[in-house]
């Protein structure tokens, strides 16, 4: 009567985490005595983000710099040289591909809670019919050894067949009771088997998407770099997924062109990857400031 079910749920791997591109150039380290000038260059309006929210976010990566050096080190300027850039690339689409495999977890996790709210229920259920059906059986084979001892002696006397009768009556009661509770069992379990297609469509739709992430994260990831060549100075980003993390790009970005270069801390804006989550400058950024634009 209860029917087998599976679920072959599939392990959803994890994300990796973004890092920056390395300076390309770290000749020419501008001492701190004269302002490193920006201008913005290309501006991509595919990144979801105004001109005016990207001039802020430049001059909040600016004024972190400013504030700490205790005097304008790099500056807006309408014929600055070196120029900001976004550039919209295969690692923006890769981020905002992040972002859709992020929502679609979430749905799957809330799915999968759901359906193994279930699994508890059905364990209930199971547990209930399961008790009932012992105590039936039990009560059935009573009533049967009572049934053929009486045959035996050629049938029932009057007052014992109608006790017999009352039980089958009441036993044919218990039987619909516990077809009830076999009934409960099998309305979850259809439940259960109606998700489990749902949930398997959507971890695998996530897979492939991981697998394309995962493809586009291991090949030159990077979400600003610094240039200098023969086409000028300028800083380009190409990734960011919002604004504490724009900013530290941009910080790191203007760190270099400062001739600042990657440090050991983890949490720092210099170091190699973009993995703290506060626009602030840690010790070490602090000890690199100090240190190229000689600063007491
Ligand atoms: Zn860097």
């Amino acid at each position: 009567m209860l029917t087998r079910f599976t679920w072959p749920l599939i392990l959803i791997a994890g994300v990796t985490s973004l890092g920056y591109g390395a300076a390309q150039l770290d000749l020419f380290a501008p001492s701190c005595d004269s302002p490193v000038e920006y201008r913005i260059g290309e501006f991509d309006t595919r990144f979801g983000i105004s001109r005016a929210e990207f001039e802020d976010a430049l001059s909040d990566a600016a004024a972190i710099w400013n504030e700490a050096a205790g005097k304008e080190v790099v500056v807006f300027a309408a014929d600055a040289e070196m120029t900001v850039n976004l550039e919209y690339g295969v690692e923006q689409r890769t981020s905002q591909l992040g972002e859709v495999i992020d929502e679609e977890q979430a749905a799957y996790d809330a799915a999968k809670a759901e359906f193994d709210s279930l699994a508890s229920q059905l364990s209930g259920a199971k547990r209930q019919y399961e008790s009932y059906a012992a105590a039936f059986e039990k009560r059935v084979s009573d009533y049967e050894a009572d049934v053929a001892y009486w045959n035996e002696r050629g049938g029932a006397p009057p007052a014992e067949y109608a006790e017999l009768q009352r039980t089958q009556r009441a036993l044919n009661e218990q039987q619909e009771t516990l077809n009830g509770y076999a009934a409960q069992v099998n309305t979850i379990i259809d439940q259960m088997n109606g998700q489990v297609d749902g949930l398997n469509t959507l971890a695998e739709a996530i897979n492939v998407q991981v697998d394309v992430y995962n493809s586009r994260a291991h090949t030159d990831f990077d979400q600003g770099r610094y240039v200098v060549d023969e086409n000028g100075t300028r800083i380009t980003i190409r990734e960011f997924t919002e604004g504490v993390e724009l900013r530290r790009v941009l910080a790191h970005e203007l760190g270099h062109a400062l001739g600042f270069g990657h440090v050991e801390d983890p949490d720092a804006i210099m170091y190699s990857y973009n993995v703290g989550e506060e626009l602030v400058l840690s010790e070490a950024d602090l000890a690199e400031l100090r240190t190229v634009c000689e600063l007491d």
